[in-house]
């Protein structure tokens, strides 16, 4: 099932300038609240994914392509515009502003920074204007936080490339036209021998497993990509080992960023709903926001919410300076991650027996809040990441490999 709405008037146009930041929020906070919201519990319900038409109409506003160039069709703005329409749609459906996360700091953007002229010129057009979707498959079914356990084969043979493989946890997987798969490119072990290709959905050899039935993201699919001896151009390699994935994770810091500002929509959304119902809500003859352990949760949230977004606000500013920062990136998506399932927890219990229904919203906010913690690395391994860039030295997380009689390892 997907998204019921009826095409809408365009809007400016995809080489629309962005606005100021403030205005360009505005708006994205009312089209949240005029086209989702109404709809947004029975969507969640039903699992109903966003309709291509959907998709299109936020590439007709321009929002495909804020942090895009325009020689593609983008407006050529900053991170921090594009993350702004993804925090105030994230506030209220999560599914669009996953468009637009990934348009502009997802995949896409992979392409900006390291794909060919050709490629671009190919693949960055369709997505701006909502026509294509672009994923991104880099987990296996047994290479998850361990990514460089991949096993899914590119293989060179002349003009084509061979694709063997699959990959699972796909979002918008199933749904996507065109697919950043994530391979072992030679017989190196390891990061040295990974590098990435763009697959077509409409390749043969590509198929796609069972949608997954997620405790939350319900509104996005996912699902296994399955690459059966897939036959691309070369033209379609986006960078090749050895130092292919060392430039992909580097630029996967874009993307986690991307999933910062998801989990900080959700804090911030159930916070200002806390706001609203603890002035509202009476017990005992008086409105519930008057009792001190309420107003002691209330700020705990605030301060979990405000450090979280000075943190995602310095390392987007980094990105936005040409200056990122690993560190300032795993802080922002450590602490956000975590912030998003305290804070709709307390949201809940603030709420009470209301906080426990459907009709609220909170249940749905704390499902989701999970599974942003899962995607893009968990916090744990953005812990590994934050201590190695504070010691200054990267720890193997494998245990030694034995040498064999003759000095190899085994
Ligand atoms: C909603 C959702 C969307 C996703 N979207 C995508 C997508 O679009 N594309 C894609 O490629 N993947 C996607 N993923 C997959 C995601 O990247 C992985 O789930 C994630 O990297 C964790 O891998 P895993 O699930 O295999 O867990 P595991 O790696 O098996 O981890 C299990 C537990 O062990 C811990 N752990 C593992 N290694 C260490 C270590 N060295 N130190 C400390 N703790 C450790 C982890 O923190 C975790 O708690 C998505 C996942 C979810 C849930």
């Amino acid at each position: 099932m997907t998204t019921p709405l009826e095409p809408q008037p365009a809007g400016p146009g995809p080489a629309a300038q962005p606005t100021e930041t403030s205005e360009l929020r505005e708006i994205a906070r009312q089209v949240a609240e005029k086209r989702y919201a109404p709809h947004v519990e029975q969507w969640d319900r039903d699992r109903t994914v966003i309709a291509h038409d959907e998709r299109r109409y936020l590439g007709s506003l321009g929002w495909l392509g804020i942090a895009l160039p325009e020689e593609y069709g983008g407006a050529g703005g900053t991170f921090a515009e594009a993350l702004t329409v993804v925090e105030e749609l994230a506030k209220v459906w999560p599914p669009a502003a996953f468009q637009v996360f990934e348009a502009n700091v997802g995949p896409a953007q992979h392409l900006v920074r390291l794909g060919t002229e050709e490629q671009r010129r190919r693949f960055l057009p369709g997505v701006i204007s909502g026509d294509n979707a672009m994923a991104i498959g880099i987990s296996e079914p047994d290479a998850g936080s361990a990514a460089t356990d991949m096993v899914t084969r590119a293989e060179i043979k002349g003009d084509t490339v061979v694709v063997r493989g699959l990959k699972r946890w796909i979002s918008n997987g199933g749904d996507a036209d065109r697919y950043l798969v994530y391979c072992r490119m030679n017989d190196v072990p390891g990061a040295r021998g990974i590098g990435a290709v763009i697959v077509e959905a409409d390749r043969k050899g590509v198929s796609f497993g069972a949608r997954e039935r997620l405790m939350g993201f319900r509104g996005l699919p996912s699902a296994d990509v399955i690459l059966d001896d897939v036959e691309i151009p070369v033209e379609n390699i986006v960078v090749r080992p050895p130092d292919g994935f060392r430039d992909l994770f580097s630029m996967f810091s874009i993307e986690r960023l991307g999933n910062t500002t998801m989990s900080l929509a959700l804090g911030q959304a159930a916070l200002d709903k806390t706001i609203a119902y603890v002035q509202e809500r009476e017990q005992f003859g008086r409105p519930i926001a008057e009792f001190q352990a309420v107003q002691v949760t209330l700020a705990d949230m605030l301060l979990e919410v405000e450090s979280v977004r000075m943190l995602r606000d310095r390392a987007v500013a980094g990105l936005d300076a040409g200056t990122p920062s690993t560190l300032h990136v795993s802080l922002a998506k450590c602490a956000a991650n975590e912030m998003a399932k305290r804070v709709t927890d307390m949201a809940m219990m603030l709420h009470g027996a209301n906080g426990y229904t459907e009709e609220y919203g909170l249940e749905r906010m704390h499902r989701d809040a999970h599974g942003w913690a899962l995607a893009g690395g968990t916090p744990d391994i953005q812990r590994t990441r934050i201590a190695s860039e504070l010691l200054g030295r990267s720890f193997d997380q494998r245990p030694a490999r034995k040498a064999t009689a003759d000095g190899r390892e085994a």
